[in-house]
C-alpha cells in the first residue's frame, strides 16, 4: 500500500515516544521503602498481606479513584414526596474503594487484632489504598480512630465496637443494629472556629440525669462534617460544664431519623469523592462519649489517629507522585536521551525520591510507636510529640513534591488522565485537616510545655543513630540550642518544628535507610548545601541508585 492510499489519520497518528501505562503492578512490592519499614517496624507478620492489596491496588482500584472523582457525590435532601432524607448518593466506584477498604480492615485492624506491629500493618496497608484513591480514606480513617475515643466510655464501645470493626461494608441508610457493619464520623468544626474549638456554639440539654453515657439534645450546626453517610458522628457541644464530647447517631433508638440536617455539600478543591457538608442539628439525640466539660481531651484521642492518617495519606500521595514521574521518565526521550538519564532530570527525580522515602521511614516508625504506646510510656510520649511535628512536615512537603512529579511529566502531567492533578489537588489538604500548620507547631510547644518527657522521648529516639552521622549530631545540637531559647518562640515555632522532623528522618535514614538515599538527606538537608527547590541536590549524590531503588519495574 503506498503512503498516498492511507487514510490521513492513520499517516499522522503514529504514537511514539509515549509510555507504556503504569498498570497492573503490585504497588507493595515495587515499594521498596514501605516494605522494609514493614518488617523493621514490627509488621513483618503482614507482609502477605500487604502483598495481596498491593496487587489489587494497582490494578481495578486505579480506575475506581478517576470515576469516584469525576463522579462526586449528590446530595439529595428531601424524597420525591418531600420528606427529608438527608442522604447523599455515591458513585458505584466509591461504593467498590469502601469495600476493599472496609474488607482489608484498613478501617479496624488494630482493634479486631491487637498483635503487636497492628498499627504499623495497617498504616502500610493505607499507603497502599490511598494511592489510588484518597477520598475513601476520610471515613475509613474516622471510623479507625474514632474507636479509640468511644473505648473511653465502655458501655457504648461495647454496644457500637462490633459493627465499626465489622470487615462488610454496609452502605444502606438503615438503623445501624440492622447493619452488617457502621462506620463513625467526626463534627467539630464550626462557622466561626475551627482550630478553636472554644468557640463552639453549639448546645446539649440532657434528657434525665445526663453525665457519661447519658442522653442529650443537641442543637446547632457543623460547618464541616465529612461523609455524612456514616452511621454516628463524634460530635463536640458545650454543657453547663464545658465543652463536650458526643456521639450522634444518624438513627434513633425508635427507628426513626435522628434530626440530622444536611444542608449542602461543599464544593472543594480536590477530595472530591467524597462529600463534606455542612449540618445542622435541631434537638438531635446524642449520649456524651467521656466526662462532662471534657470534650476536647476526650475526642483528641481520635484527632492523634486521624493525624497519623494525614500522615500516612501524604506518604502514600508522593509515593504515587514518585512512581508516576519515575516511570514516565525512564520510558520518555528528549533532546537524545531519556529523560531519567538526563543529570539535571535525575537531580529532580533523585530529590523526590528522598522526600518521599524520608516520609515513609517517619511514618512508619511513628505507627509503631502507637503499636507499643498502649504498654509503653516513653513510647507514648514519642508518638504525642512526633506526630505532630511529622504531620506538620510531611503535609508542608507534600505539594510541592507532588507539583515538582508532575511536572517530570511535562504537559501529560497536567492531564487528568495522568493522575497527577487529582494527587496535586489532593496534597494540600492533609495540612488543613487536624490542625493546620501554624495549629500544629503550637500544638507542639505546648506539647513540650505540658510533656517535658515527650522532648527527651523525640531526641532519644533521634540519637539512636549515635554519632555515626556528624552532621546530623552538629544539626541536633543547634536544635537543642533553639529550644532553650524562649524569646519569641511562637514566632519561631514553624521553623523549629521542621528542623526537628528533619532530625528524626535523617536519623530514621541513618540507621536504616539505603546507604545512598540517607547521605543524600544528610547532605542537602541538614547542611546548606540544597537549593530551595527540588532538583538541587549537591554533587556526589549516588541519584541513579537512588532512582532506580525507587522505580517501579515494570517493563
Ligand atoms: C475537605 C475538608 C473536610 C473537612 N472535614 C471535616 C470534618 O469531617 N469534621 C470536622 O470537624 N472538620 C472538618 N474539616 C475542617 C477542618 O478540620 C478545619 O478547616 C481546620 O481545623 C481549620 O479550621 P478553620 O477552617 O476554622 O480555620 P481557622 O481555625 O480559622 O484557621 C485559619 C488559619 O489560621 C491559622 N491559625 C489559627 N489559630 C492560629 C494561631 N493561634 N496562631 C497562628 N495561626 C493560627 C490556622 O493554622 C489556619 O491556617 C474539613 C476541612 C476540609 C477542607
Amino acid at each position: 500500500m503506498l503512503l498516498r492510499d492511507l487514510p490521513p489519520a492513520r499517516v499522522t497518528h503514529e504514537v511514539l515516544n509515549q509510555p507504556p501505562p503504569l498498570e497492573g503492578y503490585n504497588l507493595f512490592e515495587q515499594d521498596r521503602a514501605l516494605s522494609e519499614a514493614l518488617r523493621r517496624e514490627g509488621g513483618g507478620w503482614a507482609e502477605e498481606r500487604a502483598r495481596r492489596l498491593g496487587e489489587i491496588a494497582g490494578g481495578e482500584p486505579m480506575r475506581w479513584g478517576a470515576q469516584a472523582n469525576a463522579y462526586p457525590p449528590v446530595l439529595r435532601t428531601h424524597d420525591r414526596y418531600g420528606h427529608r432524607i438527608d442522604e447523599v448518593e455515591y458513585h458505584p466506584a466509591w461504593h467498590e474503594l469502601m469495600r476493599l477498604a472496609v474488607a482489608h480492615e484498613l478501617h479496624a485492624l488494630p482493634w479486631r487484632d491487637p498483635r503487636p506491629g497492628a498499627h504499623v500493618a495497617r498504616a502500610a496497608l493505607f499507603m497502599l489504598l490511598g494511592q489510588a484513591e484518597s477520598g475513601h480514606g476520610c471515613p475509613i480513617s474516622m471510623t479507625y480512630s474514632g474507636v479509640s475515643a468511644l473505648r473511653v466510655q465502655p458501655e457504648i464501645a461495647a454496644e457500637w465496637e462490633p459493627r465499626l470493626t465489622s470487615t462488610q461494608y454496609d452502605p444502606r441508610m438503615i438503623p445501624s443494629e440492622q447493619k452488617t457493619g457502621a462506620l463513625c464520623g467526626m463534627a467539630m468544626t464550626e462557622k466561626q472556629g475551627g482550630s478553636d474549638v472554644r468557640a463552639n456554639t453549639t448546645r446539649a440539654r440532657a434528657l434525665g440525669r445526663g453525665g457519661p453515657g447519658g442522653e442529650y439534645e443537641i442543637t446547632g450546626h457543623k460547618w464541616f462534617c465529612s461523609a455524612p453517610m456514616c452511621d454516628a458522628f463524634l460530635v463536640l457541644a458545650h454543657t453547663e460544664r464545658g465543652l463536650s464530647c458526643f456521639l450522634l447517631p444518624r438513627w434513633l433508638p425508635d427507628g426513626t431519623r435522628n434530626r440530622f440536617y444536611v444542608q449542602r455539600l461543599k464544593d472543594k478543591l480536590g477530595n472530591r469523592s467524597n462529600a463534606s457538608s455542612e449540618v445542622e442539628f435541631d434537638a438531635a439525640w446524642a449520649r456524651m462519649v467521656g466526662e462532662d466539660g471534657r470534650g476536647v481531651p476526650t475526642i483528641i484521642e481520635m484527632v492523634n489517629h486521624t493525624r497519623l492518617d494525614c500522615i500516612i495519606g501524604v506518604a502514600a500521595l508522593m509515593r504515587q507522585a514518585v512512581a508516576q514521574a519515575m516511570h514516565h521518565t525512564a520510558h520518555r526521550s528528549a533532546f537524545g536521551k531519556t529523560l531519567t538519564n538526563q543529570p539535571l532530570m535525575q537531580n529532580v527525580l533523585a530529590d523526590l525520591c528522598i522526600e518521599s522515602e524520608a516520609t515513609t521511614a517517619a511514618m512508619m516508625r511513628l505507627a509503631r510507636a502507637y503499636d507499643e504506646s498502649a504498654h509503653d510510656e516513653h513510647q507514648r510520649h514519642f508518638a504525642r510529640l512526633a506526630t505532630a511535628v511529622v504531620k506538620y512536615w510531611a503535609c508542608k512537603r507534600a505539594p510541592m513534591q507532588v507539583a515538582e512529579a508532575l511536572e517530570c511529566l511535562g504537559g501529560s502531567g497536567y492531564v487528568e488522565e495522568s493522575i497527577l492533578p487529582r494527587l496535586y489537588r489532593e496534597a494540600p489538604l492533609n495540612g488543613i485537616w487536624e490542625g493546620s500548620g501554624n495549629v500544629i507547631c503550637l500544638d507542639v510547644l505546648r506539647a513540650m510545655g505540658r510533656e517535658p518527657e515527650s522532648v527527651e522521648a523525640f531526641f532519644d529516639e533521634v540519637a539512636l543513630a549515635g554519632g555515626s552521622e556528624p552532621r546530623l549530631a552538629t544539626f541536633v545540637n543547634a536544635l537543642r540550642k533553639e529550644l532553650t531559647d524562649f524569646d519569641a518562640i511562637e514566632y519561631r515555632a514553624r521553623r523549629i518544628v521542621e528542623q526537628m522532623a528533619l532530625a528524626l528522618q535523617a536519623s530514621l535514614l541513618v540507621r536504616h535507610g539505603d546507604p545512598a538515599v540517607a547521605e543524600a538527606f544528610c547532605a542537602s538537608r541538614l547542611t546548606d548545601d540544597h537549593g530551595r527547590a527540588f532538583g538541587t541536590l549537591p554533587r556526589g549524590v549516588d541519584c541513579a541508585r537512588i532512582i532506580d531503588r525507587a522505580r517501579p519495574q515494570i517493563g
